[in-house]
């Protein structure tokens, strides 16, 4: 790996000075979050502006006087709708906002985006919870991937902290969204299983990680079949990045990642619309670097190692055939069925890396933008998880209900498993029906699961189709603080 670092050291650079602007504070973002989340006591909010919820009955009891402006702008204090109060001196005096009937982390995430670049404070009191989720929201919504155009994002409007809000969580709640962003936004020319390694390589610096890499021929020496299977038609060697944080007296977690590269499909060649977004095929990496990160950053009592299987799928006269078979790691052969298939490969042999250490770890999550076929069945933007074991399934669907970042669970129903039975070797890569492709995913990736390991396997879109508050289309963090917050709960839990 070492060797080349020289000649890709321009993308390279440009990778990282992406990365550490998100992780040491020095980009825009950063400095955003750092004047926003100033106290709101002292001279700051003289300057700053009132955000007010109010309702209809509000309106008219305090407000009547301004019932002529409300017409113009056609406010009646609906939910989600707002209505900037002018004053004659300093521009604006208030923002109205139409109270919703809950609020979530996306109440403020439009506005974030669409007042003019001031400086505003919440007038209202809000549970700890509720500010910490507002805050959150209004940062996640200041996300811009301009790194390749010349038009830079304007100034965004800030927000003062509310004082019972939880600054830490939102810094790094923030700062790992926006890492899986830029590294799922990152073409597939900047974004190789190089600058993947580059990219784990500053996080784990920046934390005090102890980080090891398997490159390219090692791969095949050192028993990663499957991975180096999947990588060696590309120019860009494949390799596993392996990274281990904390205190090994603490609950051992284990997180997987499927950083495929750029997904071509391989022999089994994608269609041009199928193929045109696997850049995002890193998705998965891209997620539990950003959970390593949350887990770092607050310093979560946990014994962390994050496995990366970081390849490019791609098409060469040594490209994997269709059932050609290859041995795993676990000693089990596998026919490959079809070459597109190639994310549960390399996943098999982290898998199995992760379940042979001593002591095991207590759970082990993979992320994967694995199937289609979990689009078809909950749509793009909310996530399918499976479980082993039924106790963290139940804990993390509650996780992702409470910070809003919902999951869904689907079974890892055992009779289909024999749709994945190989006439040659000991299991096919694919299932030999259409349908319930993402069951029969993650029934090929339990094979490489030791029993007795409770496990999650998370198959995820990591892009949003379409712009929603706080979510911009693109590159996307989804069941990341569900994860994060189930892990540190079970910390927390084993620590009491
Ligand atoms: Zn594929």
């Amino acid at each position: 790996m070492r060797q080349n670092r020289d000649t890709l050291r321009g993308p390279l650079l440009g990778v990282l000075t992406l990365y550490s602007k998100t992780l040491c504070g020095n980009s825009a973002y950063a400095k955003t979050i750092q004047l926003s989340l100033r106290n709101g006591r002292g001279g700051l909010l003289s300057d700053s502006i009132p955000l007010i919820f109010v309702d209809a009955p509000t309106l008219k009891a305090e407000y009547d006087a301004h019932a002529p402006w409300f017409d113009v702008c056609q406010f009646s204090a609906k939910p989600g709708t707002h209505c900037l109060l002018p004053d004659p001196e300093s521009g604006i005096k208030a923002v109205l906002l139409g109270r919703p009937k809950s609020l979530d982390t996306w109440t403020l995430a439009t506005l974030a985006t669409s007042l003019p670049p001031r400086t505003y404070h919440l007038a209202d009191k809000f549970t700890p919870e509720e500010a910490t989720k507002l805050g959150l929201g209004w940062h996640l919504s200041q996300y811009r991937f301009d790194r390749y155009q010349q038009k830079k994002a304007t100034d965004y409007p800030q927000l003062t902290r509310p004082d019972n809000a939880d600054g830490d969580y939102i810094t790094a709640a923030v700062a790992a969204a926006f890492l899986v962003r830029d590294l799922v936004n990152t073409p597939a020319n900047d974004m190789g299983p190089a600058e993947l390694e580059a990219v784990a390589q500053s996080l784990a610096d920046t934390y005090g990680a102890t980080m090891r890499v398997v490159t390219g021929e090692a791969l095949q020496q050192q028993n990663y079949p499957l991975i180096y299977a999947v990588g060696q038609a590309s120019d860009r060697p494949p390799r596993l990045i392996d990274f281990t944080w904390g205190d090994p007296s603490h609950p051992a977690i284990t997180l997987v990642g499927k950083g495929v590269c750029f997904d071509s499909g391989g022999l089994n060649v994608k269609s041009f619309v199928g193929m045109k977004l696997m850049k995002k095929d890193m998705g998965g990496a891209a997620h539990v670097l950003g959970v390593a990160l949350m887990l770092m950053k607050l310093k979560i009592p946990v014994y962390l190692r994050v496995l990366v299987a970081a390849v490019e799928n791609s098409i060469a006269g040594n490209a994997n055939r269709p059932l050609d078979i290859v041995p795993s790691r676990k000693g089990t052969t596998v026919e490959i069925g079809n070459t597109d298939a190639e994310g549960r490969l390399v996943l098999a042999d982290a898998l199995w890396d992760a379940c042979e250490v001593t002591p095991s770890p207590t759970l082990v999550v993979d992320f994967a933008t694995l199937t289609g076929a979990a689009r078809v069945a909950l749509g793009t933007e909310v996530p399918v998880f499976f479980s082993t074991d039924q106790e963290n399934a139940i804990a993390l669907q509650r996780c992702s209900e409470a910070t809003d970042d919902l999951m869904w669970q689907l079974p890892l129903h055992q009779p289909y498993r024999s749709f994945l039975d190989s006439k040659a070797a000991d299991l096919s890569n694919i299932g030999s029906v259409s349908q319930g492709g993402a069951i029969t995913a993650a029934l090929f990736l339990q094979e490489f699961v030791a029993q007795d390991i409770p496990w999650i396997h998370i198959d995820v879109m990591a892009w949003n189709s379409r712009s929603r508050p706080g979510r911009p289309e693109g590159g996307a963090a989804m069941g990341l603080r569900a994860v994060f917050e189930l892990i540190k709960g079970r910390s927390l839990s084993a620590k009491a």
